[in-house]
């Protein structure tokens, strides 16, 4: 069901060698451009017909509109499950305690006497966020993409989600009500590549229809089509890391308990059969146990053909056997788990010193299931290693910091010199005439 590696007997390599022994998922998002290509340029050139068209061909459902009606909106929200929607509400509550402690502000800093360096933060103007809907439903990716750009002061806001053939070609009835309950008005029933490239190329208006204007950001978690149209519209468009098939890593010793471990392994791969699943452990018994749990718990779990038992069997998914915690903690750090749960007797020690990982869980009470709808903290989270050098989806996704240069005269003439100097250094002797032009053609004297 799920394989071993068992890294016990040689000294660890490190860096790039280390990688290259842990599992991965074969998710080649290069290969995956050349399929998205043509789909972008599509859009580009053909606007909402293209995107229609990749709909129907995808998602087996012809929409008669991109642009989901008011009415629709406001209809899934009056009908949404009231149970489902108290906890949309609870989810939100925490996600907007958490986010709005992560706005920044205007900071100036006094460089000289006269000489002033402001950071302003500035919203973009206007995200398209990208809500999946292929395998499962993802009422939870609207609450984490929404809450953080509405908490940075984002103004426009569009949403995407592919069209659901059982719904008529809108989006999940759930989605569409997260999005009313987040005060969206403006979501497109649109998925996979040709969702990324209507919110880079935009629309036209028709008769019967207002296009989709272009954005300036796409955030949002997706499969690989989506990871690769953003990738490839990337420099056009802002986007968020690439958030591709979910990971768990869980790195436990002997006092972790098997059945909770188990489980946490499993409701990651429920999500995709590229879904990974690893447990790093210094416990040959807790090994053992959980290869038994995840046997018991597996033959009553749902999606076990189509998704969990693909995602454990895998390339991807395995059990790390190690000598002790140290040589876990450097796997775990070579791995980057998008999400990483430490189950050990001294988590919040060992979580401290975790310098590679999308969110990291600390101890029994703290499982990635909480992560996902309810903790306040963000689930968009990097994948297949970015998280060796991107971060979640956060306020600070939304933001763009500006600097705000204001000198005095006294406070450039007494600088002049040394720009001067530089300005001659790089060979670029206009720089250098721009200071001297304020001071009568001549370089000031320093005080
Ligand atoms: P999705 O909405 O990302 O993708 C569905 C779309 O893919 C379809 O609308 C279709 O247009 C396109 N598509 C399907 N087959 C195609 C093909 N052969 N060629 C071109 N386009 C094609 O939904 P999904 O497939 O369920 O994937 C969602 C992913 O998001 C999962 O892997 C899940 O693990 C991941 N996820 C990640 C995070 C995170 O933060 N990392 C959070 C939630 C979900």
């Amino acid at each position: 069901m799920i394989s071993r590696i068992d890294l016990r007997d040689a000294a660890l390599p490190e860096g790039a060698a280390l990688r290259d022994l842990l599992p991965r998922a074969e998710f080649d998002v290069e290969a995956a451009l050349e399929t998205v290509r043509p789909i972008c340029e599509a859009v580009r050139h053909h606007g909402a017909a293209a995107v229609i068209e990749y709909g129907e061909k995808f998602d087996g459902v012809r929409v008669p509109a991109l642009r989901v009606p008011a009415e629709a909106l406001a209809r899934a929200l009056a009908e949404l499950d009231p149970a489902v929607r108290a906890a949309l509400e609870e989810s939100v509550r925490r996600a907007r305690k958490v986010h709005r402690d992560q706005r920044r502000t205007t900071h100036t800093t006094q460089v000289v006497p006269g000489g002033t360096v402001t950071e302003k933060w500035i919203p973009v103007d206007r995200v398209g966020l990208y809500v999946p809907g292929g395998r499962a439903v993802y009422p939870s990716s609207v609450v984490m993409n929404v809450v953080p750009a509405q908490e940075a002061g984002v103004e426009g806001l569009a949403v995407a989600s592919p069209p659901q053939k059982e719904f008529g070609g809108l989006p999940h009835p759930t989605i569409l009500a997260a999005c009313a309950l987040l005060g969206v008005d403006e979501v497109y029933a649109a998925g996979g590549a040709q969702a990324v490239a209507m919110f880079a190329y935009g629309t036209e208006s028709a008769a019967d229809e207002p296009g989709c204007a272009p954005v300036d950001l796409v955030t949002g978690p997706g499969n690989i089509y989506v990871a690769a149209a953003k990738r490839l519209l990337k420099g056009r468009i802002g986007i968020d890391a690439e958030a591709g098939p979910t990971e768990i890593a869980v790195l436990a010793d002997a006092t972790a308990d098997a059945v909770h471990v188990a489980a946490d392994l499993i409701s990651q791969a429920e999500h995709d059969p590229m879904a990974a699943a690893v447990l790093v452990t210094d416990s040959a018994e807790l090994a053992e146990a959980v290869e038994a749990e995840l046997k018991a718990q597996v033959a009553v779990s749902r999606h076990v053909e189509e998704r969990i038992a693909p995602a454990l069997a895998g390339k991807q998914s395995a059990i790390v056997l190690v000598t002790d915690l140290e040589d876990g903690l450097k796997v775990v750090d070579a791995y980057g788990a998008e999400h990483l749960e430490i189950q050990t007797a001294d988590a919040a020690a060992l979580a401290d010193r975790v310098r590679n990982a999308g969110a990291i869980f600390v101890g029994p009470w703290a499982p990635v299931s909480l992560g996902d709808y309810c903790a306040g903290s963000n689930h968009v989270l990097p994948t297949g290693g970015c998280a060796c050098h991107s971060s979640g989806l956060s306020v600070q996704s939304f933001l763009r910091g500006v600097h705000i240069v204001d000198y005095t005269r006294d406070a450039l003439a007494d600088v002049a010199h040394h720009v001067v100097t530089l300005a001659e250094a790089e060979d670029l002797p206009a720089h250098g005439a721009a200071i001297k032009a304020r001071f009568g053609w001549k370089v000031p004297e320093s005080k």
